[in-house]
């Protein structure tokens, strides 16, 4: 830990101040501090973050604003109950439209094309079997979506994307997509002209509860506040051993643009591993964890051949075929995944808060977590 050198006007205006310190300024922290800040504005908020930029997931996803394929559907359906799956589509549905209405479709580039699910030739049987259920499904989520037009077959669709290998495809007019970066900035913007202070290059290293106050440990010297939250998602169990939290890794890349591209909206295939979408005239493409689930396990940011090949190899044979592309960014982000797909939002020690564990789904429901664990604090308040 680093030497305690703050004078008195620091200790007293940014470090010892706060009646909440948030950990983690993603998407989660981020609407926590929105939400607080909102309904109690006397609060003093800090949020601590340990990466010059929020450095996990909130930064580094694919901008897809998605609330799940009819495959996704039937695999959870297939683990838990019809019920939990409409929850599930109900609380990421009212997610996205939170996160809109808190940003504005304009700073986060919401554009509406849809999603597709497709399947591959050599994927006829799960692609009858998801077209078997169309109805089912529309029936069902429309308790979430009002409406009753969510899933229908777009095979005739493929050859205008220029696609191969590829036979079917499932439409969702209601899937979006947005620029993950200006969600974030409209976001950080949003909490600092609220009065929220959020420092960077700050890791906390330990929270202790004791009495009245919260003390934390951090790269940067000592914190005391009155409450705090844990908004680190897939790092949660490096303060909290136990929560159960497992972080996958997700790696993404940007081709340069491609002249006529053909590609507009958001595609899933292979049961949602994997994951393209245009933007700016490029491609932007994605997944392949499930290549090497113990290697992907991981909290380090990076690469592995396994992932980049098959990416690439998709790119040439799949995507772009007979078209000429340079890749143009490579990244990598941190996901925080669990056996059931809730969130965990809950107190772990006297006036210490957690909401992590998005589940790769934190674009979606990000908003409403944040919202959530901001109300168990002022209801402990
Ligand atoms: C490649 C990829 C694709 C994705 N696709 C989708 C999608 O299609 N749909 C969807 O809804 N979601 C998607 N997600 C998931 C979504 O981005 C996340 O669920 C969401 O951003 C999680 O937000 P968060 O605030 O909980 O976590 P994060 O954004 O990870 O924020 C946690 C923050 O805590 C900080 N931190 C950690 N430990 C400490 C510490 N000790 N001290 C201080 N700071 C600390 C980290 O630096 C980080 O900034 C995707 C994610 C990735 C990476």
């Amino acid at each position: 830990m680093a030497t305690n050198t703050f004078s008195y006007w620091e200790r007293t205006a940014f470090i010892d101040n706060a009646d909440v310190i948030i950990i983690g300024s993603g998407l989660v922290g981020l609407s926590a501090a929105l939400h607080l800040k909102t309904n109690a504005p006397a609060l003093n908020i800090l949020v601590l973050e340990r990466g010059f930029l929020p450095t996990g997931a909130s930064t580094k996803n694919a901008g897809f604003a998605c609330f799940g394929t009819v495959s996704e559907q039937i695999a959870y359906l297939e683990k838990s109950s019809e019920a939990e799956v409409l929850r599930m589509v109900d609380y990421k549905w009212r997610g996205l439209q939170r996160l809109r209405q808190n940003l504005g479709d304009k700073n986060i580039d919401f554009q509406q094309h849809g999603g597709y699910e497709l399947f591959m030739n050599n994927e006829q049987e799960a692609a009858q079997k998801a077209e078997g259920q169309l109805t089912y499904f529309n029936t069902l989520l429309q308790q979430a979506i009002g409406k009753t037009d969510i899933y229908s077959v777009a095979d005739a669709k493929i050859a205008d994307f220029g696609l191969k290998n590829v036979s079917h495809a499932i439409y969702n007019p209601y899937e979006g997509q947005i620029h993950t970066g200006k969600m974030m900035r409209t976001l950080l913007n949003k909490v600092y002209n609220l009065g929220v202070m959020v420092l960077n290059g700050c890791e906390i290293e330990k929270i202790e509860s004791g009495g009245e106050h919260v003390y934390l440990s951090t790269s940067q010297g000592n914190f005391k506040t009155g409450k705090v939250i844990l908004a680190t998602n897939a790092f949660a169990n490096q303060l909290f051993p136990e929560l159960k939290v497992i972080p996958g890794r997700g790696q993404v890349l940007v081709t340069k643009p491609v002249d006529g591209l053909k590609l507009k909206g958001t595609y899933h295939f292979n049961e949602g591993y994997y994951y393209f979408r245009n933007i700016d005239n490029r491609v932007l493409f994605g997944g392949g964890r499930n290549l090497d689930y113990a290697a992907e396990e991981t909290w380090d940011f990076g690469h592995t051949d396994t992932v980049k090949n098959k990416l690439e190899l998709y790119l040439k044979e799949m995507i772009l075929p007979g078209q000429d592309f340079e890749i143009d960014y490579w990244w990598s982000g941190i996901m925080g995944f669990g056996e059931e797909l809730s969130p965990i939002v809950k107190q772990v020690e006297p006036s210490i808060f957690c909401a992590v564990r998005c589940n790769g789904m934190g674009v979606a429901m990000g908003s409403l977590v944040g919202e959530e664990v901001a109300e168990l604090v002022i209801k402990d308040i």
